[in-house]
Formats: structure tokens, sequence, C-alpha cells
């Protein structure tokens, strides 16, 4: 079978689930990574590293900054020049653009989300979630090139290898765009949700300490807001002390305690953690959906009835403004930091 595998970056950090992508591809054989963007040696290195027996680099200050338009004419240029059996790619929102783009261009189709790939002869069978994750659907697919985009941590991540090379090849890099970036809004730092092993998340609950006394001259909406941030920033020091990523409800985000792109649940990000904190978040179903996959999770919430405790494995009925401190002191000590 020959497999490609998109190795997904943001500014040429690679999303650590490309290399789980590698490491499924070398169950099926050779594996050759696709490198796309502009001065990424390091990542072709990791790629070599992680797996990969060769890499098509195009690398072109076109591809700086991702755009689907120049990203899905570059993939599917080689795909048709190269006839690839399989590509695979790490699901973000990035690859789930223009993998469907270049799915266009290819006459193929993209199987999204997918949690096992098994191949016999010429035929792929993929598992993916479906219905928020409650039922499992098998999908079988025949022709090439399939496309498929791999659920984080669904697969497992190979140990890298110092210092393995392999061959590097050149191509062209398709760089008619109509769009340009000018920058971007969000930063994309610490710990991402997609990749992180342990997540604390907050809910509306998060603004509820009647002791906090916000400063002079905000209005009620502002206040709400600014005790937030305070109850955010004790749940962000325990993802600290822990290693973590910091998750929230949609409630949350919607009221505008924290950005959308730390939003956990149907209508933001599916995670998979060994490990979820859920600090004044009721379990609502949409939340549900997004942490069905995580191996653990504790609940931390006033309400003894709320619907997250069904979920969790361990629960804290409790005020998080008392608990989220007192697990990042006991941490703190635990870990030595
Ligand atoms: C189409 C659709 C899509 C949606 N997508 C999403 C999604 O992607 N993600 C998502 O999260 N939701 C989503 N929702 C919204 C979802 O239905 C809930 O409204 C939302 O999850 C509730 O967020 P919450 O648990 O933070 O708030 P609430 O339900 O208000 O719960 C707050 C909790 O905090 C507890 N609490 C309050 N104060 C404290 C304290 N001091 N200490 C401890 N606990 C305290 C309360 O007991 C309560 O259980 C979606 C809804 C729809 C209709």
């Amino acid at each position: 079978m020959k497999t490609f595998v998109y190795i997904d970056h943001f500014k040429g950090e690679a999303q650590p689930a490309s290399w789980e992508a590698l490491g499924l591809a070398k169950t099926f054989g050779e594996a050759t990574a696709l490198v796309f963007g502009s001065g990424v040696d390091e990542m072709v290195k990791a790629a070599f590293g992680y797996g990969a027996d060769e890499v098509l680099l195009a690398d072109d200050s076109a591809l700086l900054d991702y755009r689907a338009e120049t990203y899905a004419s570059t993939l599917s240029a080689l795909a048709s020049s190269l006839s690839p059996d399989l590509i695979l790619f790490p699901t973000t929102t990035r690859t789930r653009e223009f993998a469907a783009m270049a799915a266009v261009d290819l006459n193929s189709n993209v199987i999204t989300d997918a949690t096992a790939v098994e191949v016999s002869g010429d035929t792929i069978l993929v598992t993916r979630p479906i219905y928020e994750a409650k039922l499992f659907e098998k999908v079988t697919a025949s022709g090439k090139p399939q496309l498929i985009t791999l659920r984080g941590r669904a697969f497992p991540k190979p140990e890298q290898q110092e210092g393995k090379t392999g061959t590097i090849t050149k191509v062209d890099a398709k760089t008619d765009a109509l769009t340009s970036v000018e920058g971007y809004s969000v930063a994309e730092v610490g710990v991402s949700l997609n990749d992180a092993g342990i997540i604390v998340s907050g809910g509306r609950g998060v603004s509820n300490n009647p002791s906090l006394q916000p400063p002079a001259g905000l209005d009620d909406k502002q206040a709400e807001i600014w005790k937030a941030q305070q109850g955010f920033k004790l749940v962000g020091e325990l993802a600290s002390v822990l290693g973590g990523a910091v998750g929230a409800s949609r409630a949350a985000v919607d009221a505008g305690y924290i950005p959308y792109s730390n939003q956990v649940g149907q209508t933001g990000k599916v995670v998979a953690p060994d490990l979820y904190i859920a600090a004044g978040i009721s379990g609502a179903i949409q939340h549900l959906a997004g942490i069905r996959s995580a191996k653990m999770v504790v609940a931390i919430n006033k309400d003894a009835d709320a619907p997250i405790f069904k979920v969790a494995r361990y629960g804290v009925v409790g005020d998080l403004f008392v608990i989220v401190p007192a697990l990042t002191e006991a941490f703190k000590k635990k870990l030595g930091k």
C-alpha cells in the first residue's frame, strides 16, 4: 500500500497527531511524509525520526502561512502524478478543509475522524464515531486515493529515533491563491487541547465566587467576566502544574469568559485525554459529546445532582474556588514543583 502522510503544522510547529498518522502508515508498509511550508527543515528531520522512509518537501515562501487553496492544489498535483493508495492526515481544522478541497480535485472523498483503519487487499475499512460518538460506524472504501483524517490520540505515537534519515524529494508548490494571510487573531500557544494528555476545563461555575470584589466602575456583565477570569486563572494554574491544557464549556465561551478555541464539546473540540477535570460544568449532553474518549473524568461541582457526576470516575461535591486551588497545591507538593 502506497501511503502518504500529511504532516500538519501551525507556523512550523508540527501537530503531534501527525506522528500518530505516520505510525499507522508504517503498519501498512513504507510511509511517505508530505511536508509543506517554508523553512521547515526541523519538521523534515522529525518526520524521518518518527518513521518516514521518504519526505516529499514543498518548501516555498508562498506556503509559509496555511491557505487552503495553495495547500490543496499542491496536494492534489502530487497525488495526481504519484498515485498513492492512501493519504492520511491528523484531524485538524486545516486538514478537514484542504483534504476536502483536494478530494474534489482528485474526484475522491474524505473520511474524517477515523479511530481505526484496516487494510485488506485493495479495500480499506475505517471505523469512525457518529451521533456524538454514541455509535461507531464502519465504512468500506475502495478506489484511490483514499483521504482519511485520523482522530488525535486514537493511534499510538511511535518512538522517535534519533539520527534516522531517508530520501528528501523536493516538489513544486502550487502558489496561485485568491486569499492572503494578514495574521492570526488567536495565538495557538501552550498545550493544544487536541494533543493534551490532561485537560482542566471550567464552565459557567467559574464566575460564581460571591466573595470576590470586582474593581470599581465595572457594570454587571463586566464584573461577571472579571470574576470568571479569576476563576479561569485557578483552572489554568491547575492545568499548568499538571502540564495540561485549559478547556471550557460553551456557556463559558458564550458568556465571553474565554475564547472559542478552548471550547470542548459538540460544537467545540472533541478531545481524548487520559484525565479530564471538569470544574463548574454541569455535564450537558453537548459537552459530554466532546469528552467521550477521555479515559478518566473527574468532576468538581457544588450540585451533587449535576449530570457530569454520571460520567465521572471521581467526583468532588464542593466549591471549585476551594477545591481547585487545594488540588493545585497538593499536586505542586507531590510533583515537587
Ligand atoms: C446545538 C448545541 C450545541 C452545543 N454545543 C456545546 C459544546 O460544544 N460544548 C458545551 O459545553 N456546551 C454546548 N452546548 C451547550 C450545552 O447545552 C450547555 O448549555 C452548556 O454545556 C452548559 O455549560 P456549563 O456546564 O458551563 O453551564 P451550566 O449548565 O450553567 O452549569 C454550571 C455548573 O456549575 C456549577 N457551579 C456553579 N458554581 C459553582 C462553584 N462555585 N463551584 C462548583 N460548581 C459550581 C453548577 O452547579 C452547575 O452544575 C450546546 C448546545 C446546543 C443547543
